[in-house]
């Protein structure tokens, strides 16, 4: 079994259907230990991006076409901190997947892609209340499932489940970069926003490969 563009856009509108049904609760979460702008943020690039997807006469050759659409999308309408680090997970996304369909081990390097574009971007590790909390043990787990002979399906599956646990496992973490760090100890206690939209974009990729 394989992944097709077909899925990538179902991906897609699924995740700006469930970052749209989040809106507030994204919004609430960065209030808490933010400037309460990341549901409102990633709301606006989602939507932006299912405008250029309608707007598409024809669909992409690849699924890098669709992922590096999102990229550029997310990008030049985000702002803040999530858009050029979503924007930079896209684009590596896109260029790890320049092919029409995807296996096990495509999905493991669409995963390890985007993680590293967030890295590289944001240089923040583990443990520091970050996104990087949920796409790092997603990106694990789907390399796991990958070497137990997993489907794509079971792949993304695994690695939603995975970035779940990890944005819960943000709570208790005192932040160390981007705006919730100006916190110190007293962002302990909140669930990281942008750990959480991670899990609803990554459910959305297991929704639309299941
Ligand atoms: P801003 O903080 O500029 O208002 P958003 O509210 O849209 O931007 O996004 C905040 C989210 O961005 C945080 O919840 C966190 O997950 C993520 N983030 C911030 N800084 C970093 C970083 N250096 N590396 C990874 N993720 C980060
Ligand atoms: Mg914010
Ligand atoms: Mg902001």
């Amino acid at each position: 079994m394989t992944l097709d563009v077909a899925w990538a856009v179902d991906w897609v509108r699924r995740s700006a259907q469930a970052v749209a049904e989040h809106r507030d609760e994204l919004v609430e979460l960065d209030r808490q230990i933010g400037d309460g702008d990341h549901g409102e943020n990633l709301n606006r690039g989602f939507t932006a991006v299912v405008a250029k997807l309608d707007a598409l006469e024809e669909t992409p050759a690849e699924i890098g076409d669709v992922l590096k659409l999102v990229a550029t999308t997310l990008m030049s309408t985000v702002g803040g901190a999530a858009g050029p680090l979503y924007g930079t997970a896209f684009l590596r996304a896109a260029k790890a997947t320049a092919v029409p369909e995807l296996d096990t081990k495509g999905v493991v390097a669409l995963l390890e892609a985007a993680l590293e574009g967030i890295v590289v971007r944001g240089k923040a590790r583990t443990g520091e209340k970050t996104m990087v909390d949920a796409w790092t043990p997603a990106s694990e787990a789907a390399a796991a499932a990958s070497d137990a002979g997993a489907s794509p399906a079971q792949a993304l599956e695994a690695a939603a489940q995975a970035a779940a646990d990890g944005a819960q496992a943000t709570i208790p973490l005192v932040a160390t970069k981007g705006r919730a760090s100006y916190l110190g100890e007293r962002s302990a206690g909140h669930l990281d926003p942008g750990a959480r939209s991670t899990e609803l974009i990554l459910q959305a990729a297991a929704q639309a490969a299941a």
